[in-house]
């Protein structure tokens, strides 16, 4: 029987909150009344995260597992949970327990009145670096300006998504995802509910400054062209000085003789300022290039090594 809601869940080295979120999330989609799905995605743990899955999965075959053969990050574990889910509405959620599990009854309140999407958007969050806090907020709202979709602010993966959303992100092949920013791509009826992240129950954060960096510029790539866009500014505008520097310097040179420019230090300084520009830029196409260069590759999104109570769902097509 197919369930009517599917929560799913990314681990990577999650040990220490595996029991937890199974308690907490049975003890939520119970209250429901009907048949819900738990779909863990095993991101490569190094810790006992797989063996207690697996002890959680042996007694609860509501709890299904997918297990990659390695790392390969936050939004692809996600992406394959999607993959694997088939109920009529789907939840993402953090295994940590930051999101809690309460808020998904509200989300289900919210889809049952019409909404394909309920972002959960964060008024408040518990426990974080003032770093975390700080550059989260620039990120969010410099891709709320920069990109051509509306992404809605301060909202993390914590979504509900309808069956026809999932299907048609599930249908999306595209390497380096930005999830939050696929979703607003799709479209449907969206509304957010409120919700105070909490603090790590257990652990530390998976996403340290070089994962963040990443993931920020996969967001930007993925739905801007603004940063190939904004060259073309700082060209008209050294451009410019250039233009006006020829006579002015001109006349000052005939004025002031070799005394005008006589060192090569000035010299020196721009070429360096310039060279940082331009390699600056090649860097920001560069960004641009790997990306297609990922598509054209057309390797797989991950690999799976095995799946526990899952045997029955085929997907054709999605590790694509
Ligand atoms: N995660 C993952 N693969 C990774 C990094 C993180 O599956 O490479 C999972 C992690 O186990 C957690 C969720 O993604 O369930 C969010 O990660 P984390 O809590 O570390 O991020 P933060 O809340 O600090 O932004
Ligand atoms: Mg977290």
């Amino acid at each position: 029987m197919k369930p009517v809601y599917s929560i799913v869940a990314p681990i990577y080295n999650e040990e220490g909150n595996i029991d937890k979120l199974h308690k907490r999330i049975s003890e939520v989609m119970g209250s429901t009344g009907e048949a819900w799905e738990l779909v863990c995605v095993n991101d490569g743990s190094r810790d006992r995260s797989l063996e207690l899955l697996k002890a959680v999965a042996e007694k609860d075959e509501r709890i299904k597992i997918v297990n990659f053969a390695r790392n390969f990050g936050h939004q692809l574990a996600v992406t394959a949970g999607l993959h694997h889910t088939s109920g009529q509405a789907v939840v993402v959620i953090d295994a940590d327990l930051q999101d809690p599990p309460e808020v998904i009854l509200e989300m289900i309140e919210r889809w049952k009145s019409g909404y394909q999407v309920v972002y959960a958007v964060r008024e408040q969050r518990k426990g974080e670096s003032w770093f975390k806090l700080l550059t989260a907020k620039l990120f969010y709202r410099l891709i709320y300006r920069i990109t051509d979709v509306d992404i809605p602010l301060d909202t993390g993966d914590f979504r509900l998504m309808d069956r026809k959303v999932v299907d048609a992100l599930n249908a999306m092949p595209e390497h380096n995802r930005f999830i939050r920013g696929l979703t607003s791509w799709i479209g449907f009826k969206q509304t957010g509910v409120q919700y105070v992240r909490e603090a790590r129950e257990w652990g530390e954060t998976k996403y340290p400054l070089k994962k963040m960096v990443r993931f920020a510029m996969d967001a930007v790539t993925g739905f801007s062209y603004f940063p190939l866009q904004v060259m073309v500014y700082v060209s008209f505008f050294l451009g410019l000085i250039a233009v006006l520097a020829i006579p002015i310097f001109a006349v000052l040179r005939l004025i002031m003789g070799d005394a005008f420019f006589g060192g090569q230090a000035t010299t020196i300084v721009l070429l360096l300022l310039l060279s940082s520009f331009q390699l600056f830029f090649l860097f920001v196409m560069g960004q641009y290039v790997a990306r297609i260069y990922d598509e054209t590759r057309g390797r797989p999104l991950y690999i799976v090594a095995d799946k526990t109570n899952l045997d029955d769902v085929s997907t054709p097509g999605s590790q694509r």
